[in-house]
């Protein structure tokens, strides 16, 4: 009989993103600082590192999104309804419109926290 477990919410990666282009913005600045004179040159440089590095992270925080891998075991996981898991396995707290993972190795039901409201 699979566990339900609750995995880490989306919500901490989006935090993690903003963070990391924080952070890397302001290395990137001193980086600029220290190489380029001041300048208009400066700025354009400042921009570009700006919208290279929300580039990077929109593209791994997508492929976040997209693929979810079983916080126990790592192995990429599909989609599943709550609706198609049988009702006596399902917490009274998950809704049917919860969007599931569920491992086969580890036997164990991710609650994503994702809920489908388009039906
Ligand atoms: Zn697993």
């Amino acid at each position: 009989m699979p566990t339900f477990k609750k995995a880490r919410r989306f919500g901490v990666v989006f935090y993690l993103i903003l963070f990391s282009l924080g952070f890397l913005w302001l290395a990137s600045n001193a980086v600029i600082d220290e190489f380029v004179p001041d300048g208009y040159l400066q700025t354009i440089c400042r921009i570009v590192a700006f919208v290279a590095f929300s580039l990077l992270l929109i593209k791994v925080g997508l492929g976040r999104l997209k693929s979810f891998k079983c916080q126990n075991c790592g192995a990429p996981l599909g989609r599943m309804k709550a609706a198609a898991v049988a009702p006596a396995l399902k917490p009274e707290h998950v809704p049917d419109n919860a969007i599931l993972r569920y491992c086969q190795k580890c036997d164990i039901i991710w609650d994503t926290g994702v809920r489908n409201n388009s039906n």
